[in-house]
């Protein structure tokens, strides 16, 4: 079997969950991070452990050449492209918009949008069948905030998860004849380590009681969605949005 799959900011969080999840059900794993080589390595390592393969992909995916060398990378060191997670995402400080800066909210895009862009042009390339491709799936991991907006929070993060919806949208309908499938999820309220980028690490719990499932949600119960929706027990599902944030 060889079902390579990309997963982005995979070395801590939802990607972390991901790729472990994936890894068990026979894929061979990138592992991309930004930052945190040990983090990454750790997942390899966990992964490998356990019989599986796995690379870390140390790349920003808000730069164009990054992007393009870490497919290239995976191309030779594992194989032909089957599916991408779309998943490396940023916010920064809780504030109103008084506070933003147009370099904060170019940032946010750059990684949130622009990256996702990025990623699923490369796969698309290597993916479709009018490029000799042999199909595949994405899945953009949107969020609850796309819906929800994230008033006094980061109205900018929940903008760039509208894109991240419009482009799933969009992309379905572009590539549904070219054998690729594309859809989305969107969590929310999930203990990670990003809230704690936002300055409250405490946060999933502050919100809980306003959920209707009156409780956070674990990475390993996107990661469930995720898998399903890459796998062929969903083969007839494209431009489709899954929420995952407890009825919220
Ligand atoms: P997280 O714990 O903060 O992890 C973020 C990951 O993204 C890390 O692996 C990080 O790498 C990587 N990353 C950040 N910027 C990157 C860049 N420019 N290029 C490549 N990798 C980059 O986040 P998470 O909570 O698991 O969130 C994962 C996704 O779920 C995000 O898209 C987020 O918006 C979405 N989401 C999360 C929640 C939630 O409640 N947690 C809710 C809704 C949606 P390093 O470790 O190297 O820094």
């Amino acid at each position: 079997m060889n079902n390579v799959v990309l997963i982005t900011g995979a070395s801590r969080g939802i990607g972390r969950a991901t790729a472990l999840l994936l890894a068990e059900k026979g894929y061979q794993i990138g592992v991309n991070y930004l930052n945190d080589s040990r983090a990454a390595q750790e997942v390899v390592s966990e992964i490998t452990h356990r019989g599986g393969r796995a690379l870390a992909l140390q790349a920003d995916v808000a730069d164009e050449q990054q992007v393009v060398a870490m497919f290239e990378r995976l191309d030779a060191q594992l194989g032909v492209l089957r599916a991408l997670v779309n998943n490396a995402g940023i916010l920064f400080q809780q504030s109103t918009i008084e506070q933003l800066t147009a370099e904060r909210i170019n940032r946010v895009l750059a990684t949130n949008v622009t990256g996702y862009f990025l990623c699923c042009r490369e796969a698309v390339k290597r993916m479709a069948t009018r490029h000799g491709g042999q199909g595949g799936a994405i899945v953009n991991v949107s969020s609850a905030a796309a819906r929800l907006g994230s008033a006094g929070e980061y109205v900018d993060y929940a903008a760039s998860k509208g894109a991240v919806d419009t482009l799933t949208t969009g992309l379905s309908l572009e590539v549904a004849a070219q054998g690729i499938r594309v859809n989305g999820v969107r969590p929310g309220f999930i203990y990670t380590d990003m809230h704690a980028s936002g300055g409250e690490p405490g946060r999933v719990d502050r919100v809980s009681s306003a959920i209707p499932m009156q409780r956070g949600g674990q990475p390993q119960e996107v990661a469930e969605a995720i898998a399903w929706l890459l796998s062929d027990a969903a083969s007839y599902v494209t431009g489709s949005t899954i929420d995952l944030a407890g009825g919220k």
